[in-house]
């Protein structure tokens, strides 16, 4: 089985809930008490009423960019993109692993919120941690190290006390790492960006952000539906709606929810989870993109059907062997 983690889920900007949303969400919170007559009476009914609400009202989708764990393949750290979600993913590690570790990162391209987690990944200043950073394009080292040093940070790249690698992967090629079998393929978006086939035994996971699905012909479809075919889970971009997709963002190198859906169902995706949030976006909204994909997919539906989740910051999945 496949462990996911989302530690980072907005697109292109971070995008951290402010006091008025907080304050917007307690006071719809506490209507509903008071409208439904709802008897907070000890501490253990107030936990099951606030288990029972929606993220939207007793939670967030949260406001870290792109940033996904996955375990399963081995004791090596499998990371996708080193967005600002990296900074907690790096601390939870770090509080729970004395010994040094080893981590393979993937970088879906070199986009900001795709790599500006990584001075604020604390395992890199610790000596004996090794650092694996995978990507397509040839140019990883020189994005991630020039984020580093004066005078945009205190630390220049070099000065890192873990060991730090760049390896180059070939699109199409498939790769053991970390225990995963791992395969990547380019995508449609400014400056190309790269989905990312993991597969153990049993199930597979694919990685797929910061790309634009809006197929025009069935040849256009066809490689992207032989990559994602029969994935047990897909985490893809879905960071519009149709209509902004469509007519108001269009070549922006982002997908709709829409299109997500069409796309895993004509692949046979067993579970959809929409990711990349627009930072434009507040939980409702998100919430509501979920909603109409959920919509699309029952009434678009054949066969047995295709889960769709929205992602969040602290999400976790279990992908199980078939
Ligand atoms: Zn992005
Ligand atoms: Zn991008």
């Amino acid at each position: 089985m496949v462990h996911v983690h989302f530690w980072g889920t907005r697109g292109s900007l971070p995008a951290p809930i402010d006091a008025s949303a907080i304050s917007a969400k307690i006071r719809r919170v506490l209507r509903t008490v008071r409208d439904d007559r709802i008897a907070l009476g000890d501490d253990a009914t107030i936990d099951a009423f606030v288990a029972r609400l929606p993220l939207t009202e007793a939670g967030t989708f949260g406001g870290n960019t792109s940033c996904v764990q996955l375990a399963g393949g081995s004791n090596e750290w499998t990371v996708c993109d080193a967005g600002s979600g990296l900074r907690a993913f790096g601390d939870h590690v770090l509080a729970h692993h004395a010994e040094p570790q080893t981590y393979n990162l993937f970088l879906s391209h070199v986009h900001w919120d795709h790599i500006m987690g990584f001075p604020f990944f604390r395992p890199s200043y610790v000596p004996g941690n090794v650092i694996r950073i995978h990507g397509c394009h040839p140019d990883l080292r020189a994005a991630v190290a020039r984020q580093h040093g004066a005078p945009s940070f205190p630390v220049e790249f070099d000065q890192l006390a873990a060991t730090i690698e760049f390896v180059t992967l070939e699109p199409g090629r498939t790769y053991d790492i970390g225990g995963f079998t791992v395969t990547a393929m380019a995508q449609h978006h400014p400056g190309i960006s790269y989905a990312y086939k993991f597969a153990i035994p049993g199930a597979s996971v694919i990685y797929a952000t910061d790309s634009e699905h809006a197929f025009h012909s069935a040849e256009d479809a066809a490689p992207f539906v032989a990559f994602f075919r029969d994935a047990d889970l897909a985490i893809v971009d879905a960071m519009y709606s149709l209509g902004e997709a469509r007519y108001a963002k269009q070549d922006w190198g982002h997908s709709s929810n829409v299109a997500a859906v069409e796309l895993a169902q004509a692949a046979n995706v067993r579970h959809l989870v929409l990711f990349h949030h627009d930072p434009a976006n507040d939980d409702r909204a998100i919430d509501r993109l979920l909603f109409d994909a959920r919509r699309f997919e029952e009434i678009t539906r054949a066969g047995t059907g295709l889960a769709v989740s929205a992602a969040y910051d602290g999400l976790e999945l279990v992908v199980p062997d078939v």
